[in-house]
């Protein structure tokens, strides 16, 4: 049986971090074993792909949760990134770190070491090349603002006519409306796989091996000693010396545990499992951003009216192969930002966008993002950044192919609800400034102004959908009996075994979770190579 010294499960946002620090030294064997493809892709390397990968079985795992309860029994799609680079691979690119306050809360519940002031460095090393290294690994995040829709300009001043605070300036954390950052570089997306994982790939020690899927993580006792996998319809099994990485995201690396017999023991043996730990928190306070957008008609051309038309897409591709620019070399969630929806608050408690491009059918399962409206239209979006309500990732069947039960409970909170109808009075407090007006063809679609308090909570539970930031799965926090690992991602009671990703989150953070995953990753892997020593 081959041994590496680690092996990662998925080359996500995190595990290509993680394939990347742990092999940099040249000192340990580093396997990375993906379930998808390669990311070289035409539609994964351009920006506006993410419209197109966004149903594209070949490179995502395309989930939906069980019907919901809170959404009149609604299922909602969930997209996962299946292809190296993970999620970060078919993204819409925002970068965005969150506040301060998320990470001292993760400190503040008793994991020593991920506070701000600690995890802000990671962050700064992640986002800028070593100046003696120019070469060296890392993330490109973009200013493309210059190449931004003009409604950019007008959306600054609507915000600031409705009293929020908004500036032509890019943000990387904390609160205030603006241009969003992008993980791009050149015109073409910067995953994680780009950035951290392709530099590190000529490395002899950091073997990949990808359409690898993982099925279970074998134990001697009470350490993981084995990944078994299967590869083009084969079953290999891999030792690892030290230790199993888990990074298959907030959805499958609960999975994975709960096949491998770590999870909670009644329902395991009730799916003929042997039982390696009983840990009933396994795939329990699954958290995620849950928005609406609202639409407008706009009385001058966006977006719509360019990937609406073939002259407009020839003419946009044509500017993209020849100058790597203009609507396809850019997310299209291009301004937006933190807010408070009260004064009294003492931290920004909400999410906005806006798109210069509007589609309707979001929550049925399709995203045509590139057959938009047939009306020149854009989108004023938001979510609550910390919600209340929490999920459930369960199996369903001992075999790691079959896709778990993913129960997101959105709006389950009373508080949520609340929130919601709170939020949606900002907007409508945009909606009425003279300035949006003046930018409209039509009444705006949803006429919150005109809605009571029930009609909006009504409309935003049948047309909200996911912002796709599934976390907390496999929680950090010091006490077995809330949290599946201790503060330095070791699932309690278990050696040799850590989850280094999404699901490790304490709580989801304010903001898009890519950056953070990545933090989170970067800040495991130092934590990693300490305790080898
Ligand atoms: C459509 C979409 C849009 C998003 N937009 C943004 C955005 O604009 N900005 C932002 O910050 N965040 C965004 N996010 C969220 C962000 O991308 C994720 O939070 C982040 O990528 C999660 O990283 P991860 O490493 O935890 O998981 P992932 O990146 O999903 O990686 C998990 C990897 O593990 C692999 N894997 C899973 N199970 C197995 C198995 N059994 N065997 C082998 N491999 C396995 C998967 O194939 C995958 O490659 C978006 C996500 C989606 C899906």
């Amino acid at each position: 049986m081959r041994e590496f010294d680690y092996v990662i499960v998925g080359g996500g946002s995190a595990g290509c971090v993680l394939a990347e620090r742990l092999t940099a030294s040249g000192r340990y064997s580093v396997l990375l074993l993906e379930a998808g493809p390669s990311d070289r892709r035409f539609w994964v390397r351009v920006p506006i792909g993410y419209g197109i990968l966004f149903h594209q079985r070949a490179v995502n795992w395309m989930y939906s949760t069980e019907p919901e309860p809170h959404l009149d029994g609604r299922e909602v799609y969930q997209p996962r990134g299946k292809v190296l680079g993970g999620s970060s691979s078919i993204n819409a690119l925002v970068y965005h770190r969150g506040q301060a306050g998320d990470y001292d809360d993760w400190a503040a519940a008793g994991n020593e070491g991920w506070g701000y002031e600690r995890v802000a460095p990671v962050f700064d090393r992640l986002e800028s090349p070593h100046p003696d290294t120019p070469d060296a690994p890392f993330l490109s995040v973009s200013d493309e603002s210059a190449d931004f829709h003009d409604l950019g300009g007008d959306f600054i001043d609507i915000c600031a006519e409705g009293q929020l605070p908004a500036a032509m300036a890019a943000r990387r954390e904390g609160a205030g409306i603006g241009p969003y950052l992008t993980t791009t570089r050149n015109g073409m997306r910067c995953s994680s796989a780009v950035a951290f994982l392709r530099p590190a790939m000529r490395r002899p020690n950091l073997t990949i091996v990808t359409g690898a899927h993982v099925e279970r993580i074998g134990f001697q006792g009470r350490r993981a000693i084995s990944v078994t996998y299967r590869h083009r319809g084969a079953s290999h099994t891999v030792r690892a010396g030290r230790e199993i990485l888990l990074a298959a995201g907030a959805i499958g690396s609960p999975q994975l545990l709960q096949v491998s017999g770590v999870g909670d023991a009644a329902h395991l043996r009730g799916l003929g499992i042997d039982v390696v730990l009983d840990q009933p928190q396994v795939g329990r306070h699954l958290q995620d951003h849950f928005g609406i957008n609202y639409i407008f008609k706009a009385n001058r051309k966006t977006l719509n009216d360019v990937f609406g038309s073939w002259h407009g897409r020839v003419m946009c591709g044509l500017d993209y192969l020849f100058r790597r620019r203009g609507p396809l070399a850019l997310s299209v969630n291009q301004f937006g930002g933190l807010v408070k929806s009260s004064g009294s608050l003492a931290r920004p408690d909400m999410q906005i966008y806006l798109n210069p491009l509007s589609y309707q059918s979001f929550h049925k399962g399709r995203r045509k993002l590139m057959r938009p409206d047939a009306f020149s239209g854009f989108i004023i979006g938001f979510n609550s950044c910390r919600p209340k309500s929490e999920g459930t990732v369960t199996i369903r069947s001992p075999h790691a192919d079959e896709a778990p039960a993913i129960r997101a409970n959105y709006l389950s909170h009373e508080d949520d609800r609340r929130d919601v109808v709170t939020m949606a009075r900002v907007i409508e407090r945009l909606q009425n400034t003279p300035r949006l007006k003046s930018l409209l063809a039509d009444d705006p679609l949803t006429p919150l102004d005109r809605m009571d308090d029930d009609e909006v909570l009504a409309d935003f539970q049948d047309r909200g959908g996911t912002v796709f930031h599934l976390c907390g799965t496999c929680r950090m926090g010091p006490d077995a009996a809330t949290a599946v690992l201790d503060g330095r991602l070791r699932v309690h009671g278990i050696e040799g075994l850590r989850v280094c990703d999404a699901a490790a989150f304490p709580n989801i953070t304010s903001a898009n979770t890519n950056a953070p995953t990545m933090m989170l990753a970067d800040r495991a892997a130092e934590m990693i190579l300490e305790d080898a020593h």
